[in-house]
């Protein structure tokens, strides 16, 4: 059941807007397959295989260009077929356990998933970022990290779980579900979104988790937001970030297609070996050949390089002048994150004159270099260090917290 109330800027809804009333039963959702993975489901349950293309076609349109989440709905599906359908599957969406508005249009949702074997339901953020020509939805990969890089606040959460493909693809749908993003629906009133025809524009798989530690769900998730038949986004519109898992990022070129960011945060091995230790498996030289590698790579493709500004650290003119170094000959734009502060950290953010120093000699070197400016500040949506319940912090803590933005990732045309 899906609850279409708007909610004002600034409100935080409370109870669950929408209870998934399959979230304890063990029933398989029908999204987030592959076509083959849906044909055999279908097979198993006695759907004839003559039939099984067109059923899964005929599905597929449902899901994913019309975006329904109830069976009924499927209104030229024969209804004994239908019945079949909601004895073995579902196709509902998470429960939403909370979703703030921000007063400059930011929203950020808190989701809750089944535990999956994880011993208890699981809880992430996915977030929305609207500008004026694009809408960026922030989507998570995992629930903790397993990786510790020592400035990410999710470093520091171990990892309860792998999120599934049905789960990667449900923060896209219910997004969509939202912001009145599928045909016929409403945008809730007064809501910011891009002025085009979509709200959701753009991905960046930015939230919790390294999601080239995910692979398999990630690609099946991505393959099918990307689907021309389907929620088609275009994958100069999907942006990957990872630390630095370099045969994954092969992978990801052959096999996804999708743009690329690379969390670099140092130039230097032994400075990397600390901030993103996954650099002691993978050194820079390895990460690097594996970007100058990545598929069709133009001044209109380029890698896009995350690098978080730490006071003291990592900011020095020296530091920026060995950036522009080690990526020459690879098409890069470079954004420059102000460091997120949280508590117990031991990093802080640079000055802002150091910021803008950096960022000029690397603007002169002939590198685009936008400063993410802070966004959603007031609902404490942070991509990059999203929080899980299982190490939820006290509230005087998170108002620790700033947010920031993540635009400038994907390319605007198609
Ligand atoms: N695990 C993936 C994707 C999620 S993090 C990765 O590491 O790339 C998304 C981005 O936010 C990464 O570049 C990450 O390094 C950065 N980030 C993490 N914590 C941050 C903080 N406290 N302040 C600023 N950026 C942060
Ligand atoms: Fe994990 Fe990315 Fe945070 Fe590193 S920066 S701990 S890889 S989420």
């Amino acid at each position: 059941m899906s609850v279409t109330e708007a909610i004002a800027p600034g409100a935080i809804a409370k109870k669950p807007l929408v209870a998934n009333p399959d979230l304890f039963t063990s029933k398989p959702s029908l999204i987030g397959l592959t076509r083959p993975q849906m044909a055999k489901a279908l097979h198993e349950k006695g759907v004839p295989e003559k039939q099984l293309r067109m059923r899964v076609n005929q599905l597929w349109h449902w899901l994913y260009i019309r975006g329904v989440s109830d069976f009924d709905a499927m209104t030229n599906v024969a209804k004994d077929m239908r019945e079949m359908l909601k004895e073995h599957f579902t196709i509902a969406r998470p429960e939403i356990v909370e979703e703030q508005i921000s007063n400059d249009g930011t929203r950020k949702w808190l989701l809750r998933f089944p535990s999956r074997g994880a011993g208890r339901p699981v809880e992430i953020e996915t977030v929305y970022i609207p500008e004026e020509g694009r809408g960026t939805l922030c989507i998570s990969s995992q629930v903790g990290c397993t990786l510790t890089c020592s400035f990410c606040h999710t470093g520091t959460q171990k990892l309860v779980r792998n999120l599934t493909a049905e789960e990667i693809l449900s923060q896209l749908l219910l997004a969509r579900d939202r912001l009145g993003d599928f045909p016929g629906a409403d945008t809730p009133p007064g809501a910011f979104v891009p002025t085009g025809d979509r709200k959701v524009t753009n991905i960046v798989m930015m939230g919790m988790g390294e999601p080239l530690y995910n692979f398999d769900s990630v690609k099946t998730a991505l393959l099918i937001a990307t689907d021309g038949d389907g929620l088609s986004l275009s994958k100069r519109r999907v942006t990957l970030s990872t630390s630095g898992v370099v045969p994954e990022i092969y992978r990801t070129g052959e096999e996804i297609g999708v743009m690329l960011a690379i969390s670099l945060h140092a130039v230097r091995d032994e400075l990397r070996d600390m901030l993103v230790p996954i650099n002691k498996k993978y050194p820079l030289k390895e990460l690097l050949d594996a970007c100058r590698a990545y598929p069709s790579l133009s001044n209109a493709r380029r890698i896009t390089f995350e690098y978080v500004m730490l006071k003291d650290v990592n900011d020095s003119l020296e530091d920026a002048k060995l950036m522009v170094q080690l990526l020459k000959g690879i098409p890069a734009k470079i954004n420059l994150i102000p460091f997120n502060p949280w508590p117990g950290t031991n990093y802080q953010c640079s000055d802002w004159a150091t910021i803008e120093k950096f960022a000029d000699f690397i603007n002169q070197a002939g590198y685009a270099s936008p400063i993410r400016t802070p966004r959603g500040r007031d609902i404490l949506a942070a991509c990059g260090q999203l929080k899980s319940e299982s190490e939820r912090m006290r509230k005087t803590e998170r108002l620790a917290f700033e947010a920031m933005m993540i635009a400038g990732h994907g390319e605007d045309d198609d």
